[in-house]
C-alpha cells in the first residue's frame, strides 16, 4: 500500500508515509494491478487471428471502450500510445508537411513546449494571466494577425495545469480556433479523472491522456480524436491502432489503463471530498504561515492540486524536510543538469523568482485520507517554525 499508509522501505522496515504527489504519478490501484497480472497471461499477439490473438484483442477493445467513456466518446476514436508525452507528440506531428502554424500556451507541459514537428519559427507562444489562465484575447489577435499569412493554426491548450491546477478555457479557445479554420489540441493528462471531461463539450479535435496520473500503469496513454479528425502516424510500421500508431500493443498496460479509466470515472463523485480536504489543508497552511501564497487560488482549479509558495523558504528544503517526516510532495521548480531552475509555469505567470523558488505542489487523490493531511500539516508547521527561528535553515 502506497497511499497514506504503511509502506515497506527498501531496507525492509516499515515506515508510515503520506503520499501527496498524485500529479507526478498516482499509486497503481489494486484493481488495476490485478487486471494487469491477469492480462499477462494473454500471450497471443492481438493482431493474430487465432483464439489466443483474439483473446488479447478483446482485452484491448474492452479497455478502449473504458478509456473512451472517460472522455465521452466512441472507442473508435482512441489511439493507444506509450503515454501522455507520445500522445502530445502525435498530436503536434499531425500536420507535418502542410502549411500549419502552432500556437501553444506558455504553461504547457514540456512535451508540448518541445513542439512536435513544429519549428521555433512556426510556433507562437500565448501568454497567461497572473492567475495562470491563458489570455484568450491574445490568442484571438494572433490568429487574426496570421490569417493573412495563409497557414492554418494548430492550437495546443492544456485542460488543466499540472503545477497550479488552473483550469483552462478550452471550449472558448476551441470556438476561436475553429473560427480560424484551425485544429484544437488539449492535453487533458491532469484534468482527466479529476474533473469531468467530454471531448465534444470541450470542442477539442485531439485530446491527450496518460494512465499513470489516474492510478494506471506508467508507459501507456492515448490520443483521442474527435469524430472525423485524423492524424498522420508518428511511428510507422505495422497497421496497429488503425494505422495511426505502429507496434505490437502493450496488452497488460492497456488493460490496466482501461480499469484505471473506469475507476476514475466513478471516482468523479468523490471530487468534492477531495476539494474539502484541500480546503482544510490550505486554510491551516495559511494559519501557520500567514505570508504563504496559494497560487491560482482565485480561478477555477482542479480539486486536488495546491501550489503553495512560502516566502523565505527554498522549495527543495521544504520537499526534503517533508520527505524526512514521511510526506511526499513536489517542488514547483524543475531540477535539470544539476541546476535548479524556476518553474516555467510560475515564470509565465510573472511570479517573482524568489517566490517561485519557494513553491511546493501538494496533490491529492483517491487514496488521500484525513491522516495524510494531518501528517502534512504537522510536518509543514514544524518546518515553518524552524524557518522562523533560524532563517538560514530555509536555504
Ligand atoms: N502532460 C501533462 C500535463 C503532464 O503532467 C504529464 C506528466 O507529467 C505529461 C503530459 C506526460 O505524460 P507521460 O508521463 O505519460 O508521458
Amino acid at each position: 500500500m502506497l497511499t497514506g499508509g504503511t509502506v515497506a522501505a527498501s531496507f525492509g522496515d516499515m515506515i508510515q508515509r503520506s503520499y501527496l504527489d498524485y500529479n507526478a504519478t498516482a499509486p497503481l490501484r489494486a484493481e488495476v494491478r490485478a487486471a494487469m497480472v491477469d492480462a499477462m497471461a494473454l500471450h497471443g499477439n492481438p493482431s493474430s487471428v487465432h483464439a489466443e490473438g483474439r483473446a488479447a484483442r478483446a482485452a484491448i477493445e474492452t479497455a478502449r471502450t473504458k478509456v473512451a467513456n472517460l472522455v465521452g466518446t466512441r472507442s473508435e476514436n482512441v489511439i493507444f500510445t506509450s503515454g501522455g508525452t507520445e500522445a502530445n507528440a502525435l498530436a503536434l506531428a499531425a500536420q507535418a508537411g502542410e502549411a500549419w502554424h502552432c500556437y501553444r500556451s506558455a504553461i504547457e507541459h514540456p512535451s508540448v513546449l518541445s513542439g512536435g514537428r513544429f519549428y521555433r519559427e512556426t510556433t507562437t507562444e500565448i501568454p497567461v494571466t497572473a492567475h495562470g489562465v491563458v489570455d484568450l484575447a491574445y490568442l484571438a489577435r494572433e490568429l487574426d494577425k496570421h490569417r493573412a499569412g495563409g497557414w492554418r493554426p494548430c492550437v495546443s491548450l492544456m485542460a488543466a495545469n499540472n503545477e497550479t491546477g488552473a483550469i483552462q478555457p478550452v471550449a472558448e479557445a476551441a470556438s476561436i480556433v475553429h473560427g480560424a479554420r484551425g485544429l484544437m489540441h488539449t492535453d487533458a493528462v491532469q484534468a482527466a479523472g479529476r474533473v469531468p471531461i467530454d471531448i465534444g463539450a470541450l470542442g477539442a479535435d485531439m485530446l491527450s491522456l496518460s494512465a499513470h496520473k489516474i492510478g494506471g500503469p506508467k508507459g501507456v496513454g492515448a490520443l483521442v480524436l474527435a469524430e472525423g479528425v485524423s492524424v498522420e502516424p508518428l511511428i510507422k510500421g505495422g497497421g496497429q491502432e488503425r494505422r495511426k500508431r505502429a507496434g505490437t500493443e502493450n496488452v497488460p498496460g492497456i488493460v490496466g489503463f482501461g480499469v484505471a479509466a473506469e475507476l476514475a470515472l466513478k471516482d468523479l463523485a468523490n471530487a468534492e471530498a477531495i476539494r474539502t480536504l484541500r480546503a482544510e489543508l490550505e486554510r491551516r497552511v495559511l494559519a501557520s504561515a500567514p505570508d504563504a501564497v496559494v497560487l491560482s487560488a482565485s480561478v477555477p482549479r482542479l480539486p486536488n492540486t495546491s501550489c503553495i509558495a512560502v516566502p523565505g523558504a527554498k522549495a527543495e528544503t521544504l520537499v526534503i524536510g517533508l520527505d524526512l517526516a514521511g510526506v511526499a510532495v513536489s517542488s514547483g521548480s524543475a531540477c535539470s543538469s544539476g541546476k535548479v531552475e524556476a518553474s516555467h509555469v510560475l515564470n509565465a505567470m510573472g511570479v517573482a523568482p524568489e517566490l517561485a523558488q519557494s513553491a511546493i505542489r501538494v496533490s491529492l487523490g483517491f487514496g488521500t485520507t484525513n491522516t495524510d493531511i494531518e501528517s502534512f500539516l504537522l510536518a509543514f508547521g514544524e518546518l515553518v517554525k524552524r524557518l522562523k527561528q533560524s532563517p538560514k535553515a530555509a536555504a
